[in-house]
């Protein structure tokens, strides 16, 4: 059995507790290979190692940074088809989605930052004729980054690329349920001639490897996407040894469906923005709120076009809900969809788990699943299921949507459907997200800032704010 390594000073290592731990495919539910088991002493190698990489790879000019990571993200669209396989058997879903969007926006992050970098400054402040400010945006030093399950390369490189760009080294781990990929990064990145210790990737649990990592002494800045129970703690430690933090957390994200939207475009979006990569993804609208003049038209056309949905393996071409990511996380969604029905929700199409034939028989599915007649505040909610779940509620009047919408602890990202353009800026104005699509869902730019309010985050990714997260600005004023 494959048994995946830790990449460390540039080398691949095994950990050296010499433990592995289980790593399931959950299109069968199987294990097909082995994750190293790490713990704070493979942490340690791996900060002292990118410590003893930081003076240089510092040192080093934008230009000669770019050029490597350049050379990663070619070897990452080279390797397209492999990545997209691994991505799909570690995480469960389609083979066409993992090539269609995480392997190429994987590659897209490096190509980003790398010519990002390039054009990066920093300001300058006149005063009169006597005195001039100028500010300095220094690397750090080892940044520890952290990354969850859903999209596993895709979100891995938009903390490393940024970081890596702006001349810090990193300790990373990804998700002890996806690693794969991190590990196929490992090999590329030994290719593209990136110098040993600037980039390690340390698999494991994250109570010991993100714990050792994010508690370090010698780790000033951390970047962690993930649930918000985790970013609490990880808050929790870094807080009092003063550590930059950048967090982006859980969201329970609205669509708001006006009565004057473009029905078609509206209706198509949704089935995407509520079912892609089985719900799992941060910016899934899982609260549908829908005028109700248009609610019941909207519900019969929403609902017959989810029934349509083809649950399958992944490999198959035709596959629009693969399996969720682990049997754990499955039977997580079961019970919300058993809560949903306690407190008094109708599910309309779903709700179940579905047992596929043959070696796919003790894969972990779920078929997409509708349901309403649940009030705003219910936990249904007001909690992240994160899986192929929504639920639907008619609303009367734009200030009661805005108070549904903006009724749960998070607030990451919303979508509104309108062709009044006036009212789509004041909702968006008014709606408690870090991010807002109207008539569209999930267009990204990769030069936004992107991120969450409330409990859903602290700080921004993307362009140069992650640029500015990954440096130090120092201010030096000079009498002319
Ligand atoms: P978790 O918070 O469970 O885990 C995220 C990462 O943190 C994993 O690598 C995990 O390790 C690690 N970790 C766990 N405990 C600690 C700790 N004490 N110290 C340091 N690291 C730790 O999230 P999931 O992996 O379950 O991902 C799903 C969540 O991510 C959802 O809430 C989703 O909304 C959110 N998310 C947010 C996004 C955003 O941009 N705002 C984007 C995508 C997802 P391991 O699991 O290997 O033990």
């Amino acid at each position: 059995m494959q048994k995946i390594q830790n990449y460390i000073n540039g080398e691949l290592v095994t950990p050296r507790s010499g433990d592995y731990i289980d790593n399931h495919n959950p299109a069968t539910g199987s294990v097909y290979s082995l994750i190293p088991d790490s713990d704070e002493r493979d942490v340690e190698i791996a900060v002292q190692a990118a410590k003893k990489a930081f003076p240089a790879w510092a040192a080093k000019s934008n230009e000669e940074r770019s050029n490597i990571l350049l050379k990663i993200a070619d070897l990452i669209t080279d390797n397209l088809d492999q990545l997209a396989a691994a991505e799909s058997m570690d995480n469960g879903k389609p083979v066409w989605l993992a090539k269609k969007v995480d392997i190429p926006r994987a590659a897209s992050n490096f190509h980003f930052f790398a010519t990002g970098i390039i054009h990066y400054a920093s300001e300058s402040h006149n005063m009169g004729s006597e005195y001039i400010n100028y500010t300095l945006r220094q690397p750090i030093g080892v940044a520890g980054c952290i990354s969850p399950w859903n999209l596993p390369l895709y979100l891995f490189t938009w903390k490393i690329a940024p970081a890596l760009a702006s001349g810090n080294c990193v300790v990373a781990k990804p998700s002890e349920v996806t690693p794969m990929t991190a590990y196929l990064l490992s090999e590329l990145c030994i290719k593209a001639g990136l110098p040993k210790g600037v980039l390690n990737i340390v698999h494991g649990y994250g109570y010991k490897v993100g714990a050792a990592i994010t508690s370090h002494k010698d780790v000033p800045l951390v970047s962690f996407t993930g649930g918000t129970k985790t970013g609490a703690e990880i808050a929790r430690v870094a807080a009092p040894m003063f550590k930059k933090l950048s967090l982006e957390l859980g969201g329970k994200n609205p669509n708001i469906i006006f009565e004057d939207c473009n029905f078609d475009d509206a209706l198509k979006t949704t089935v995407n923005s509520s079912f892609s990569n089985q719900g799992q993804i941060c910016l899934c609208g899982s609260r549908i709120y829908i005028q109700r003049p248009i609610y019941d038209k909207f519900k019969e056309a929403l609902v017959e076009r989810v029934k349509k949905l083809k649950v399958a393996a992944p490999k198959d071409p035709e596959v629009k809900i693969g399996a969720v990511v682990s049997e754990d996380h499955m039977n997580k969604v079961l019970s919300y969809i058993n809560l949903a029905q306690e407190e008094g929700g109708k599910v309309l199409c779903g709700g179940e788990r579905v047992v596929l034939d043959g070696e796919y028989k003790s894969g972990w599915y779920i078929a997409p699943t509708v349901i309403e007649g649940l009030d705003h505040t219910c936990r249904t909610n007001q909690e992240e299921i994160f899986g192929p779940v929504v639920t639907l509620q008619p609303f009367d009047a734009e200030e009661e949507v805005l108070e549904y919408a903006n009724s749960t602890a998070y607030g990451l990202s919303a979508t509104i459907w309108t062709q009044d353009l006036s009212k789509a800026h004041r909702v968006a104005a008014k709606v408690k997200s870090g991010i807002i699509w109207i008539n569209c869902w999930l267009v990204r730019d990769l030069r936004t800032p992107f991120g969450g309010m409330k409990q859903s985050g602290v700080g921004r990714e993307g362009g140069w704010e992650a640029l500015r997260f990954f440096t130090e600005p120092k201010n030096v004023c000079v009498k002319v």
